[in-house]
């Protein structure tokens, strides 16, 4: 199916972009990867009478450390973090989580900024920078703010984002030298959304748990945060009761449904499961990096 007819702006500056906007509010959408928002409009989910596509703006792809914290602009794509040194090294949990999104083509193309602005409670970024405590900046005509990416996600497709309003940057805090992270995702084949998928972060001091973060992918809403299980890891030596024990809030925090992908049960057990396995992978990357 086609699209309806729309208005298609491709500004030179942010400045541009963010007053076409403001003119249109709800009638304009931002045009990023493409790879959530063409779809929706060729099934005419979505049908805005104006697109602006921000690709042909220079500069917003920067990806890398300032002021203490990871900078990732509205322009980097999911391919940019598979091969991402920097990812895969300090930022972990966000450099396993890039290659298990999509397959080559959607990643080729779609964005960071665009997966957290589309909120699919399936999307993997999502929880990945959840679990990071990462920051969304937020640029209209009349400024710039900062959400929290905790208070970020509202509900399915659903975020905190007024229509006029652009992702300009997501920040990551720096995890510190004695920190650990991964992401595990079950797909039922490879290129699938998430069946569930389980982000961990951990920050390590004198051998006990300085900061956990823990989000969950498939199993609520909108991608969310484990946060009974973090508190339980907080302060914590890491045991294998430590462990198991938060790995049991996590399932408990779940909120899965039946679907075709699975029973909620299963999901359950596989938080359950992916929890306590990320947490012992975090550990061993945040222990070697202490001695
Ligand atoms: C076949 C297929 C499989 C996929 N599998 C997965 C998967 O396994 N895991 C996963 O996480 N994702 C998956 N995706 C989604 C993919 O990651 C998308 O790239 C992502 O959700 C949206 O990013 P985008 O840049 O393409 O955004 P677009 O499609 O351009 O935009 C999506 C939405 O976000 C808004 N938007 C985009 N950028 C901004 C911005 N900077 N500021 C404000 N609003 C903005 C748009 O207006 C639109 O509402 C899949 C997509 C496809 C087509």
């Amino acid at each position: 199916m086609y699209p309806p007819r729309f208005e298609y702006f491709a500004p030179a500056a942010l400045d541009e972009a963010l007053s076409i906007l403001e003119r249109y509010g709800d009638d304009a959408k931002v045009l990023a990867g493409g790879q959530s928002l063409i779809p929706l409009m060729k099934l005419r989910f979505a049908a805005p009478r104006a697109i602006v596509d921000i690709n042909r703006i220079s500069g917003l792809d920067f990806l890398e450390e300032e002021d203490g914290s990871l900078q990732i602009g509205p322009l980097v794509r999911h391919k940019h973090c598979e091969q991402s040194d920097l990812l895969s090294d300090r930022y972990a949990t966000l450099g396993d989580a890039a290659p298990q999104i999509s397959d080559p083509i959607v990643r080729n193309l779609g964005t960071v900024a665009g997966s957290l602005a589309h909120a699919d409670p399936q999307g993997d970024w999502g929880s990945a920078l959840l679990a990071m405590g990462a920051e969304v900046e937020a640029s209209s005509s009349d400024g710039s703010r900062t959400i929290p990416l905790t208070d970020f996600f509202k509900g399915p497709f659903t975020t905190a984002l007024e229509p006029t309003e652009i992702v300009t940057r997501v920040r990551v805090p720096d995890p510190g030298v004695r920190s650990g992270g991964t992401y595990l995702k079950l797909e039922r084949k490879v290129g699938d959304f998430a069946t569930v998928g389980v982000a961990v972060h951990l920050s390590l001091a004198n051998g006990s748990v300085d900061h956990a973060g823990i989000a969950l992918t498939g199993v609520a809403p909108r991608n969310m945060r484990a946060s009974a299980a973090e508190g339980a890891l907080a302060g914590a030596e890491l045991d294998d009761e430590v462990i198991a024990t938060a790995a049991r809030l996590a399932a408990e925090a779940a909120e899965p449904h039946d679907d075709i992908r699975g029973t909620a049960d299963y999901k359950r057990s596989v938080v359950r499961v992916f929890t306590e396995r990320g947490l012992r992978k975090a550990a061993e990357a945040a222990r070697k990096e202490e001695r």
